[in-house]
């Protein structure tokens, strides 16, 4: 049966006399076994270094006290300290030599006049032996190939599972979150509801004086507009989730759009100073609905965190050509650590935790902006207040 090539073994022989390396390669001529010839000690060392060999025979008969250090060598090498060695000596001083060929570290003996079936049965011994533990070796890596793989699709198991899991705590806060931020204007509502429907039924019209329809009429827009806002959020933190915020740009003039928003804003906010500095004819290709939602985010986050202090939003072109909308205040500040993390959907700093909020609007004024090609980012001291930058390309390109 004939093997495949990468069955092929090596074998070096060693002697100094070059027509018995002749004879012994004569004798070892086969398909499967590429013999190596070395006369001296230094050839074969170097033959050695180059090749793996499955067996060595060395002539200690001529070579003499050559042969058995070479044995030593090759003992002493950690790359071919395994290397099974033949000694091939002369049978009238077998006793003496395979004692001294023990000692340096033979692992079997031929005599000369060397016997070819003897010969050629003992390589076949040891090619095979080296076949095997080759056959071996390459079991054990592909083993541990197969091990490591296995290894590897654990740890990815283990991630999705973190990851599952991770999403499952997430879906869950989010839920009480939500339930708990759409309670607080429903019980409202469902309060006056009940006084009003209370009232209607004595026929105490009375009550309902122009001043408080107008009150009544006032706080039910509020309540409306924030659980308007809270499924608003909600259907965008969907979208950014599948890739699917939709960005419609028009020509927009900046500087416009934040006095419109920041008048809107005054009429609800009387007790809180606003002052908008805008330059003119800051106009791009943007979607002016999303602009806008952004800086109401950023602009009652001011408000909300702001401490009662001046709010101030700004319009202009940024040093990098980028149109620039910032909106400062002097409230609470933000720690370098929590810098990054308020961008993240859900994350609330303690700070905040008595004001109503999701903990959504950065979140997703990030991505309005990032869609735009742009950038938003916030620079801050505890206790002294914030600015958010919004940069925008003037091109779509950007
Ligand atoms: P929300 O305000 O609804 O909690 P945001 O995503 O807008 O959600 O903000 C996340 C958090 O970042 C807030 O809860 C608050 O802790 C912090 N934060 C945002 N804006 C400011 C600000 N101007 N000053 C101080 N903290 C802020």
């Amino acid at each position: 049966m004939s093997r495949p090539a990468t069955d092929v073994v090596k074998l070096l022989i060693v002697d100094d006399l070059p027509e018995n390396l002749l004879a012994l390669q004569a004798l070892l001529r086969d398909d499967q076994l590429e013999v190596h010839a070395a006369t001296s000690g230094e050839q074969a060392l170097s033959l050695l270094l180059e090749h793996e060999f499955a067996l060595a025979l060395l002539d200690v008969q001529r070579s003499g006290m050559a042969g058995l250090e070479l044995a030593e060598l090759i003992r002493g090498s950690s790359r071919t300290m395994h290397l099974p060695i033949v000694f091939v000596s002369a049978a009238d001083r077998e006793h003496g030599c395979t004692f001294r060929g023990c000692e340096h570290g033979a692992v079997d003996f031929l005599f000369k006049p060397l016997d070819a079936y003897a010969v050629k049965s003992k390589v076949r011994v040891f090619t095979e032996l080296h076949r095997k533990s080759r056959e071996l070796r390459r079991h054990v890596a592909e083993l541990e190939a197969a091990r490591a793989a296995h290894e590897q699709l654990l740890t990815t198991l283990r991630k999705t599972e973190d990851e599952l899991q991770r999403a499952l705590t997430v879906r869950d806060e989010f839920m009480s979150m939500v339930s708990h931020e759409l309670r607080t204007p429903l019980s409202v509502m469902t309060l006056d509801v009940a006084m009003r429907s209370g009232k209607l039924g004595k026929g105490d019209f009375a009550y309902f004086s122009p001043e408080r329809l107008h009150s009544m009429v006032g706080r039910d827009g509020r309540q409306l507009r924030s659980m308007t806002r809270l499924i608003d959020d909600m259907l965008d933190v969907s979208r950014i989730q599948h890739g699917k915020l939709s960005i419609r740009r028009r020509r927009t003039d900046l500087g416009e759009l934040a006095r419109h928003t920041v008048a809107d804003f005054a009429v609800h906010y009387r007790d809180v100073p606003l002052h908008v500095q805008a330059a003119a004819g800051i106009v791009g290709d943007w979607d002016d609905g999303r602009i806008e939602q952004v800086l109401v985010n950023l602009l009652s986050n001011g408000l909300r965190y702001g401490q009662g202090k001046p709010v101030l939003v700004e319009v202009g072109m940024a040093a990098d050509g980028m149109a620039l909308l910032a909106v400062t205040d002097q409230g609470l500040g933000i720690e370098p650590q929590d810098q990054q993390r308020i961008f993240e959907q859900f994350e609330r700093l303690e700070a905040a935790r008595s004001s109503p909020g999701m903990g959504l609007g950065l979140f997703i004024s990030r991505d309005i902006v990032r869609a735009h090609g742009g950038s938003l980012q916030v620079h801050s001291r505890p206790g002294e207040g914030s600015r958010f930058e919004v940069r925008l390309p003037m091109t779509t390109e950007g």
